[in-house]
C-alpha cells in the first residue's frame, strides 16, 4: 500500500474561509468506495486541520514541501503559511493519504 500527496492551496489569511474550504475539498468518507481506508483521497483528512507549522515559508512550493516532509500517512492534515514576495500569500493544507 503506498501514499499519494494530497494538498490544496488557499490565498487567503482568513482562518474561518480556510477551515471552510478545506471542510469542502474533503469528500465524505461514508462516500468513498474503499472501506479500509486506501482510497487516496483526501477524506482520510476528515475535514480537520490537525497540525501547524510555524514557520510563515516564501513560496506556496516551499510551503507544500516542508508539509510533506514532515507529513506521514494516516496523520492528521497540516497547514503552512507561505508569503510570495509579497506578491502572493495563503497556505496550502494536506499531507499524505495511503492508497
Ligand atoms: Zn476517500
Amino acid at each position: 500500500m503506498g501514499a499519494h500527496e494530497e494538498t490544496f492551496t488557499y490565498e487567503t489569511k482568513s482562518r474561518s474561509e480556510i477551515v471552510e474550504r478545506f471542510k469542502d475539498d474533503c469528500p465524505d468518507p461514508a462516500g468513498c468506495a474503499n472501506a479500509e481506508g486506501y482510497c487516496g483521497c483526501a477524506c482520510q483528512f476528515g475535514g480537520r486541520i490537525s497540525r501547524f507549522l510555524s514557520e510563515t515559508f516564501d513560496s506556496e512550493d516551499a510551503a507544500a514541501e516542508a508539509i510533506l516532509d514532515r507529513h506521514s500517512k494516516w496523520d492528521g492534515s497540516a497547514i503552512a503559511a507561505y508569503f510570495d514576495d509579497g506578491d502572493r500569500e495563503g497556505v496550502v493544507v494536506g499531507g499524505w493519504v495511503a492508497e
